[in-house]
């Protein structure tokens, strides 16, 4: 359905940027109001149709402050509003019931489409729109390249800067700029490490994987880490690349045992890959696996990082409402805004809880 087209601008009410996971979720909180969505993609939530090996980890049994990178405060607000139990009740609600994977992992049971497909009867979306420029006269005018689009409501929900193959844009920060907002460094995140010189003996190792414990930036995460051809991937990887910045990290390859238990143990007993183990100690001594510190050389970017870390900076946005403290009847959802979650379904949760935070005024 069209929206009153008045000399060739496209007006609703309120228009969205994006139809990814948190915009679709503000037009369905907000569907009897004249509401719209403008996508450059083909189709909606491409990423979450992607997402979780194409099963969606859309949540995790524990949500906790502590899981986001980003002003606790801030992040509170959504949490409280729309918790993880609200948006399983959500699921719920609309026949999804998923499933818990490895004690902690809320995933489809079999697609990411039982999700999407909640949203699929979303009204006016307009799809193959790219919004170039926006903006501000009388309403928010919004121009892609065939059209041009007005609203008194403008809702930011194009995420950030991870997988530009389907999608992604810095047209949030550009917006967000535009109005005198300030951006927060964007950075990939939850992606694999490329490595310096002297660790390019893990590239020999491509293909294995091990258990191990990570330090990074005063937190430890402990799971699995994996060889590649490019450095070290693997979900401990991509969580600490969430906190790393700068500068060395410690390893620990053998968290299940102790340091004096390791001094013990017959080599065979080492819970490690045969070929790590030997690489490992043609090079450093035995008590060097309990505490490897090493700095990586990056990451391996924007096409494979899931999230951007940074974005719309959340002191200059209204925590209870989501508008912007800069610019009336602006608002800001999602990804764009510097909140990110760690691996675990954290993210979808931020993008749902922001989206159902957010107020539209009458
Ligand atoms: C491969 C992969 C797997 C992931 N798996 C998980 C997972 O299992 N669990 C989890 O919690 N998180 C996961 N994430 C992260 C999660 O997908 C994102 O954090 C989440 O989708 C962010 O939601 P959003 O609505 O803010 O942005 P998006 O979902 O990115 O939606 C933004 C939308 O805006 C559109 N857009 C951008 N620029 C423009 C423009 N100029 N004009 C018009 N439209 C535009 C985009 O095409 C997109 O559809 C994964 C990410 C990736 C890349």
């Amino acid at each position: 359905m069209e929206g009153c087209s008045i000399k060739n601008i496209i007006y609703h009410d309120s228009i969205i940027l994006g139809a990814g996971a948190s915009g679709l979720m503000v037009a369905h909180k907000y569907r009897t109001r004249d509401i719209a969505l403008i996508e450059s993609n083909a189709s909606i939530a491409q990423k979450l149709k992607i997402s979780g090996g194409g099963k969606c980890n859309i949540t995790n049994i524990s949500v906790s402050l502590s899981n986001f990178y980003g002003d606790s405060a801030f992040v509170k607000n959504s949490l409280e509003k729309f918790s993880r139990d609200d948006l399983l009740g959500f699921l719920k609600e609309h026949g999804v019931k998923p499933v818990i994977r490895k004690n902690r992992y809320y995933f489809c049971k079999n697609s990411s489409d039982e999700i999407v497909n909640i949203f699929r009867k979303t009204k006016n979306v307009y799809l193959n729109q790219k919004v170039m420029e926006v903006e501000k006269k009388e309403n928010f005018i919004l121009k892609t390249q065939t059209k041009t689009y007005a609203c008194k409501n403008l809702i930011i929900a194009s995420g950030g800067l991870s997988y530009p193959r389907i999608g992604a844009s810095d047209i949030a920060f550009k917006i967000a700029e535009t109005f005198g907002h300030s951006i927060m460094t964007p950075k990939p995140a939850l992606v694999g490490f490329t490595v310096q010189k002297e660790q390019f003996w893990f590239k020999e190792l491509s293909g294995l994987s091990a258990e191990v414990a990570i330090k990074v930036a005063g937190k430890t995460f402990q799971e699995a880490m994996l060889f590649t051809h490019k450095g070290i991937s693997g979900p401990v990887v991509l969580n600490a690349s969430l906190y790393w910045d700068k500068g060395e990290m410690e390893v620990d390859f053998v968290p299940s045992l102790s340091a004096t238990r390791l001094q013990k143990v017959r080599k065979r007993e080492i819970p490690l890959p045969k070929r790590f183990l030997n690489a490992f100690l043609e090079r450093y001594p035995l008590e060097m696996l309990k505490e490897y510190r090493f700095a990586p050389a990056g990451n391996f970017g924007y096409s494979k990082a899931e999230v951007t870390r940074g974005g719309v900076c959340t002191d200059e946005v209204d925590a209870k409402t989501m508008m912007s403290l800069k610019e009336k009847n602006l608002f800001f959802v999602g990804e764009c805004l510097d909140v990110t979650g760690e691996l675990g379904g954290y993210n979808f949760q931020w993008a749902f809880s922001s989206a159902q935070n957010l107020i539209l005024g009458r």
